[in-house]
């Protein structure tokens, strides 16, 4: 396998030289090679953006949308690449899902927003999707898409491999892209969480709250027997367990301002209150946000003023498999 990618590696360079526009990466410093250029990359995000709004729907509460335009604003801000104008939407849609095009176009949708429990988290996914631009993933990818192309004919014309094995082995390069841009992302929201203020440590929480959101799917994959969800399907264990994650996400520990600024749960909390949720196919309720005040109240008491079971109350509420409303904290319902 080894020799196989130097081979391809050496293909790809040769292939590339007449075509390439070098570039220099915003994170890195270094010159890259992309075919793309920074004005084309602008032109493809405003084009998709195009695209995205046709296909979902802007959550109609401008008071939702500048909050978390607000929160984004502030990260890009102090991202690697504050000098290119940022759009945070968010769409309304009930797949628990965050995404970033080229040239600054963030969009985190309504089913993700649900699942979140605090500013901070809300700050981790901005700041990881935010990461993605800030290092010209999605321009990389773009290259890539057409390296790929260009390096299955090459392939094909001065081998006797076939097709499939070709196919195979492009997209091999490109999932092994796909991970490493996925930590990469991490390692810079984490970054950017350190210069805003918040702990890196809500980094890790919302990769936990995605996690959890997978092993639920599981869980309920076990009564049904579907196929379960994953949210850039990118982690085998979970964070807790993830050295490599763990240690890049620390780097930015170091930044002076990192964990000055509280995570801010009762805060978020109190922005989602009447937030569109959607039970099942059929059936939408809205989050409705209450104090736990008294001692004991578990999610079995509180699910039977809920649309959903006592595990789906867990998993909203971040307590998901085992765990109990705290006293005194804001809690999720669904109504
Ligand atoms: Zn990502």
């Amino acid at each position: 396998m080894q020799i196989k990618n130097t081979f391809i590696s050496s293909l790809l360079i040769t292939a590339l030289i007449s075509l390439t526009a070098c570039s220099v990466n915003p994170v890195t410093g270094k010159k890259e090679f992309s075919l793309i250029s920074k004005e084309q990359e602008l032109a493809i995000g405003a084009e998709g953006h195009k695209s995205v709004l046709k296909k979902y729907k802007r959550y109609n509460d401008s008071a939702l949308q500048a909050y978390v335009n607000n929160i984004g604003q502030a990260l890009a801000k102090k991202s690697h690449r504050n000098n290119i104008k940022y759009t945070f939407t968010v769409l309304d849609d009930p797949s628990v899902n965050a995404f970033a095009l080229p040239g600054g176009f963030i969009y985190v949708t309504t089913g993700i927003l649900g699942y979140l429990n605090s500013e901070g988290e809300l700050a981790g996914v901005l700041g990881h999707e935010i990461g993605h631009v800030t290092a010209r993933h999605g321009a990389r990818q773009q290259s890539m898409g057409v390296a790929g192309a260009i390096l299955g004919e090459i392939i094909a014309s001065k081998t006797k491999t076939d097709r499939q094995s070709i196919n195979q082995l492009s997209s091999a390069i490109l999932s092994g892209y796909g991970r490493e841009h996925e930590l990469q992302a991490d390692k810079l929201g984490a970054e950017y969480l350190a210069r805003v203020g918040y702990s890196t440590k809500n980094m890790l929480d919302v990769i936990g709250v995605l996690k959890a959101q997978e092993q639920y799917g599981k869980y309920l994959a076990r009564k049904s027997g579907r196929q379960a969800p994953s949210y850039h399907g990118v982690f085998a264990s979970h964070p807790t367990n993830d050295r490599r994650l763990q240690n890049v996400i620390a780097e930015a520990d170091h930044i002076k301002s990192a964990g000055t600024k509280p995570a801010n749960h009762e805060g978020y909390l109190k922005r989602i209150n009447g937030l569109k949720y959607r039970i099942d196919k059929k059936h939408t309720g809205r989050i409705v946000i209450g104090r736990a005040t008294t001692p004991g109240l578990t999610y079995a008491q509180l699910a039977r003023r809920s649309k959903v079971g006592e595990q789906r109350l867990r998993l909203i509420n971040g307590m998901f498999p085992k765990g109990e409303p705290v006293p005194g904290r804001l809690v999720k319902i669904i109504q």
